[in-house]
């Protein structure tokens, strides 16, 4: 693998997750300055591609109060939506009529409704019909389980038209304030000022530099970022230019809904580890997709239905040895599952 696997955009965001799972917060090596948020016992979950409608993050560190996480972990490991979580949150200790335990939701209730039902089908919270009246009662309290947000773009190679094109979105970040923090990611060029410090990025922004590659290639190991800038704290409970108070501590918890179901292994609900040139490589402590057609790590964008090379994978390839249920791509599915429920429990 050469060096240039690393550039690619989305190689380089994985190698970022994978790092940022084994290695957040970050300065506890050598690097200088160190991390204004040093190492306390914050559990700290990854996810990648999420946002608001407007900003769409790269990497998102929450990190998370263990006890918070292990009693958020009662409720399941899959995203409570937009719609379900005022449910969950308001539902009342005893039976209520759900009219006077939910706040209003700002539009009709027989949507409410209907989120009541799925939320009861999936044990959310228990429901109960009272003569014509819905009552709804909480299972146990949804807790307060995140910490602290984190914002990490990334940009490997970070020329100066890519570099404008970020000045505009980390200002948004900053405007915003929906993270505690926002980084900049890129590659380390060795130079004695790094590029991204000479760009004219908001000094509210940290900027983190990474060498992912070893004399294989692409790898990822604890030790591999510098912190070349410390970012601010922002204020999150503050309103701010872009939301009110009450709006950036409702997506806030969207947001950390979303991470937390969707983690950042989830490639393969959107790729096709069924092909037949699909491949995972190893790269230091973490795994890469790689396209054995292509000869090279295959966007996430290209590597779907309508890629010109997919080939399903033989039948054979299920029966030599691989279980019933699937081949190899299957097997590739399996092992990311396991590790992002791994995660979660950690
Ligand atoms: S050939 Fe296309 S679909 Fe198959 S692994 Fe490569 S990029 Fe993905």
């Amino acid at each position: 693998m050469s060096a240039s696997v690393v550039d690619a955009e989305f190689t380089f965001e994985l190698l970022v997750c994978r790092w940022a799972e084994l290695a957040w917060p970050p300065g506890d090596g050598d690097s200088e300055p160190q991390a204004t948020n040093p190492s306390d016992d914050s559990v700290v979950l990854v996810s990648r591609q999420l946002g608001t409608q407007r900003r769409r993050w790269d990497t998102i560190v929450l990190e998370c109060d263990p006890e918070g996480l292990a009693a958020r972990q009662t409720f399941g490991d899959r995203t409570i939506d937009s719609e379900l979580l005022p449910i969950v949150r308001h539902a009342p200790a005893e039976w209520g009529f759900y009219r006077d335990a939910l706040p209003d939701p700002g539009y009709d209730w027989r949507y409410v409704r209907e989120a009541i039902h799925r939320a009861g089908a999936r044990g959310l919270i228990n429901k109960r019909k009272n003569g014509n009246r819905i009552e709804i009662r909480r299972k146990r309290p949804y807790p307060d389980w995140v910490r602290r947000i984190i914002a990490i773009e990334n940009k490997p190679d970070l020329d100066a038209s890519a570099a404008a094109a970020l000045t505009d979105q980390l200002t948004h970040d900053v405007d915003a304030g929906l993270a505690d923090e926002v980084w900049l990611a890129t590659s380390r060029t060795g130079a004695s000022v790094e590029p991204a410090l000479l760009r004219k990025f908001p000094v509210d922004v940290g900027v983190l530099t990474f060498d992912f590659t070893d004399r294989r290639g692409a790898a990822v190991e604890a030790d591999d970022a510098n912190v070349d800038w410390l970012p601010s704290s922002l204020d999150t409970g503050a309103g701010s230019d872009v939301f009110d108070a009450a709006e950036k501590a409702r997506r806030r918890r969207w947001i950390a809904e979303r991470a937390y179901g969707k983690g950042w292994r989830s490639i393969t609900e959107t790729m096709r580890p069924d092909c037949r040139h699909y491949e995972l490589r190893r790269a230091g402590r973490g795994l890469v997709p790689s396209c054995a057609a292509k000869g090279r790590c295959q966007t996430e964008a290209e590597c779907g239905s309508r890629c010109g090379a997919f080939e399903p994978e033989p039948p054979q390839w299920r029966t030599g040895g691989w279980p019933i249920d699937g081949g190899p791509g299957k097997g590739i599915q399996r092992l990311l599952e396991r590790r992002r429920e791994r995660e979660r429990e950690n």
